[in-house]
């Protein structure tokens, strides 16, 4: 096992422990491997965690295109339509379908993809999600188009702290159950807790596995 190996294989006992005391049972953990190298997801996968997640087509292709992988690609960042074509032969599973016209792509390029419908619970705009009310309509809309739609993912809001997050969650939690769907991805490094507390099924964790990432802003994409 590499230096890294071990390290991650410590932090991931934390994250879940964290999870645990949260009250967590089946709780999946994503590990976020965005802006770091392959090395951090053959880490994961060592630690045993069998997919990553991923935000930037780019940085997929790059990254993951090439190599022999026994593990799963979540793509977790926002999707261009003109980006599915090139995801199609590494992503196994699409975690922000928003918008009927991502449907329409999918469909065509992935027939029946493995897909979560993103909601936007929180007016923060440019971080993607179709609104609460539109949910059931795109679920519809992803299963007459063949799509495998697995649930739902959201992103808790950047300002307010965890708890800022909890109605959002809640809300998206419902939505499920209503929906009879199964997995609900939510809940991140700063707000697991709260996530897990409300039934988030699927925690995505990055910066408590891998470290601090330079800011978004500071990537040439
Ligand atoms: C980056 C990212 C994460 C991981 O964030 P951390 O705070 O590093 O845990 C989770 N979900 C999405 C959608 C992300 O973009």
């Amino acid at each position: 096992m590499s230096a890294l190996d071990e390290l991650v294989v410590e932090r991931l006992a934390v994250v879940r422990e964290r999870i645990r005391r949260a009250g967590g049972v089946d709780v999946t953990v994503l590990p976020v491997t965005k802006t770091f190298g392959v090395e951090a997801c053959w880490a994961a996968v060592h630690a045993g965690c069998t997919a990553v997640g991923e935000n930037y087509a780019q940085e997929v292709v790059a990254k993951l295109g090439g190599i022999e992988r026994p593990f799963g690609v979540h793509f977790i960042g926002q999707l261009q339509t003109n980006k599915v074509r090139m995801l199609a032969p590494i992503v196994t599973l699409y975690e922000t379908v928003d918008r009927a016209s991502l449907v329409t792509e999918l469909a065509k390029r992935v027939p029946g993809a493995r897909v979560l419908v993103q909601v936007a619970a929180l007016d923060e705009p440019g971080k993607g999600g179709c609104a609460l009310s539109e949910v059931p309509q795109l679920v519809t809309t992803a299963l007459d188009a063949g799509l495998d739609v697995l649930g739902l993912m959201t992103v808790g809001p950047t300002v307010g702290g965890p708890e800022a997050a909890r109605e959002c969650f809640r809300a998206v939690r419902a939505m499920l159950d209503r929906l009879q769907l199964s997995v609900c991805s939510m809940g991140m490094t700063h707000d697991l807790e709260v996530a897990v507390q409300e039934g988030a099924t699927q925690v995505r964790v990055g910066s408590a596995l891998f470290g601090e990432r330079p800011p978004a802003s500071a990537l040439a994409r």
